[in-house]
């Protein structure tokens, strides 16, 4: 379950399942922020669990983050 990822597969998991691009070419574990590019040219950071899990694959300008209230 605790499938461990390298760089290029979670490069292919964001070009397969995202508009955004993956601009860090190294990956140290689930803790570790990214960098992508999302598709209008703004980069972000996210952890991969939460672009995969949370489905947080664009930049807080496409995406805004929702308020919790
Ligand atoms: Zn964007």
């Amino acid at each position: 379950m605790n499938k461990r990822w390298t760089i290029s597969e979670i490069n292919d998991f964001v070009e397969k399942n995202s508009e955004s691009r993956l601009l860090s070419t190294e990956y140290h574990g689930y803790s570790q922020k990214l960098l992508f590019k999302c598709s209008c040219g703004n980069n972000f950071e996210k952890t991969f669990t939460k672009f995969k899990n949370k489905n947080q694959r664009k930049c807080d300008v496409c995406e805004p983050p929702r308020p919790s209230r």
